[in-house]
């Protein structure tokens, strides 16, 4: 049964909630009581930062304040902002943190909110479904007696959903390493939007499921508060502008915040079309609001300075957007496009355009790869020499390995990049100078960052080179109740897409998956790939029978099958070696 463990598994190891929110105390599936330990960092480097990265994280000092009367805002809690709106009838909560420890420590704040108003939180508004707005939900309804509404878009739960996905282990560590989570201080300076993301290998999330689903545009009324909710994609498909009608207060979501958008992620997600975002942003202009709160960053103050900034920012993304379109048309290769794209000076000179998050050139990137896709156009990189070849060849041309590690350290002040890639060839030929190389290349471009996304990849790519080890992802204390909402074909399908192809070239067969409390599924596996199918197929070869929480559990390390198999828990229709060979064929995601 070990294969059914780590096959379902998405690298982790935990239990079910001990004694319910709070605290960091979960029961692993060994009975044993788990407790957060404290994080491995990397080990300091004393790289220096730039001062004008140093300035920006001012922006997000922990700090709360009553923007306008009745309208409050806690900053620097996590990454993204909270805004609670004391409404006639209750408090409107906009937005959640990251996880469970993040939510924690914001919870005080809620408590004080609560009993100087005398209400509770009656509505909860997702702006979209980003970890940093929606995962620390449930905390905050600690001490109510009212159970809240949930507001968000329509696209907004399934997304939240899709942290049970086959890319997830890949991802994770991406999105670690873009954020910085294993720098220790002396290295960590900001996350561009926002401080420290308080979300590591060990934190747990807390969604709740949205009650009231917005499709386009509502106006409505909630606890008493007149409010658009406005269905406005760009950061993500499903976000939300809020606009308190009354106040002349807009919400923008993460559709504006004091940085360049970021319009492409280095942690990898699906293209944000430039377009959508900057129409996203003239609806919200239409608004005329006299206070615009981004969930990150700071709040701006007057309508003229509302509408010019909200203008320059759509305009620099029209402006992108635009251009690289023309410079693909006129046959330029994505690299030759970020190396000469530029916004004008009146925009490149906006104190909330600065790329301290996204960037101009990783922006026309994607702009290439959402509309064209991979291929440059350049029929040199139809059919490239890549990897050991390449290195073995660059070697050869510099004159051999120590030449080309000379070549790299030489270059290590005066083009860290090409100091890189030099390095990166002799990483490829297991040359013992190529990590620390790497190393020092990584750090002295973080060192001339100013985008939190590239300086904290090239940080704690450092450390990888010089041996640190990220952490696999867990659920850590996330309730059993929250699991049990996702879909559970979400867990199933990840079986399918980790099939060890290559010992099943020959083989057809399928087996069934009988669930006591959803319809039943089947995976077939044909020479190499695994379906999955509605249904017990009629030629299955054996099926298991269990519960979807124990299914979920199971994929989660929560819970452990050979138990469940003793208890009876699990049982199987054929013989139990059949159910174990059939697991077999897939391999535990990394
Ligand atoms: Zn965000």
């Amino acid at each position: 049964m070990k294969s059914f463990l780590t096959g379902l598994g998405v690298g982790i190891v935990f239990a079910a909630l001990l004694g319910g929110v709070g605290g960091y105390l979960w029961v692993s599936a060994e009975g044993e009581i788990q407790e957060r330990t404290e994080i491995t960092y990397a080990t300091a480097s004393a790289v220096t930062t730039r001062p004008d990265v140093k300035t920006h994280s001012e922006i997000f000092r922990r700090r709360t304040e009553e923007v306008s009367p009745g309208v409050h805002l806690a900053v620097g809690y996590g990454l993204a902002n909270v805004i609670v709106i004391d409404a006639p009838e209750g408090l409107i909560l906009v937005d959640t943190l990251e996880s469970i420890r993040a939510a924690e420590g914001l919870l005080p704040w809620i408590d004080g909110l609560r009993k100087s108003t005398g209400k509770e939180i009656t509505d909860i508004i997702f702006t979209h479904n980003h970890a940093d707005h929606v995962f620390g939900a449930g905390v905050f309804l600690e001490g109510q007696t009212t159970t809240p509404r949930v507001w968000a878009q329509a696209g907004t739960q399934g997304r939240v959903h899709e942290i049970i996905n086959a890319l997830a282990p890949v991802t994770f560590r991406r999105a670690m390493r873009m954020f910085g989570v294993y720098l220790p201080d002396e290295d960590f300076e900001n996350n561009g939007i926002g401080p420290r993301l308080l979300s590591d290998d060990q934190d747990g999330f807390f969604f709740l499921p949205p009650s009231d689903v917005v499709e386009n545009r509502l106006e409505v009324k909630i606890a008493g508060e007149s409010l658009i909710l406005q269905h406005a994609p760009g950061e993500t498909d499903d976000h939300l502008a809020i606009f308190l009608v009354d106040r002349k207060i807009l919400l923008p979501a993460d559709n504006y915040y004091h940085a360049f958008p970021n319009l492409y992620t280095v942690r990898g997600t699906p293209y944000r079309d430039p377009r959508k975002w900057a129409a996203s942003i003239d609806v919200m202009r239409t608004f005329g609001a006299e206070i615009m709160i981004p969930q990150h960053s700071q709040p701006v103050f007057g309508k003229d300075r509302i509408e010019n900034q909200l203008r320059d920012y759509r305009d620099a993304i029209q402006f992108v957007y635009d251009q690289t379109i023309q410079m693909i048309n006129a046959g330029l290769t994505p690299d030759e496009i970020a190396a000469q794209i530029k916004l004008p000076p009146h925009l490149a000179n906006a104190p909330y355009l600065q790329e301290f998050y996204g960037k101009v050139e990783y922006a026309a990137r994607a702009v290439f790869s959402g509309t064209l896709g991979w291929f440059s156009g350049d029929p040199a990189e139809l059919d490239p020499v890549t990897g050991i070849r390449r290195a073995t060849l660059m070697a050869e041309l510099a004159g051999g390995p120590e030449a080309l590690a000379k070549a790299a350290g030489d270059a290590l002040d005066t083009e860290p990049a090409w100091a890189l890639m030099l390095a990166t060839e002799l990483m490829r030929l297991d040359v013992p100078e190529a990590q620390p190389l790497r190393a020092k290349a990584l750090r002295k471009l973080a060192a001339a960052e100013t985008a939190s996304s590239a300086r904290n990849y090239y940080l704690t790519a450092a450390a990888e080179a010089e041996g640190f080890t990220l952490p696999k992802p867990s659920f850590g204390p996330t309730p059993d109740e929250m699991i049990n909402a996702i879909p559970i074909r979400n867990f199933v399908e990840i079986l399918t897409l980790n099939l060890k192809a290559d010992r099943v070239l020959d083989r057809e067969l399928s087996y069934g998956f009988d669930f006591t409390d959803a319809p039943p599924l089947t995976i077939r596996i044909r020479r190499g790939i695994a379906l999955l199918e509605d249904g017990l197929a009629r030629d299955r070869i054996g099926a298991l029978r269990t519960s979807t929480a124990n299914f979920r559990g199971i994929a989660i390390k929560r819970l452990d099958p050979a138990k469940l198999l003793l208890a009876g828990e699990i049982t199987s229709e054929g013989s139990i070696l059949t159910m174990q060979e059939f697991l077999a064929h897939f391999r535990p995601p990394v």
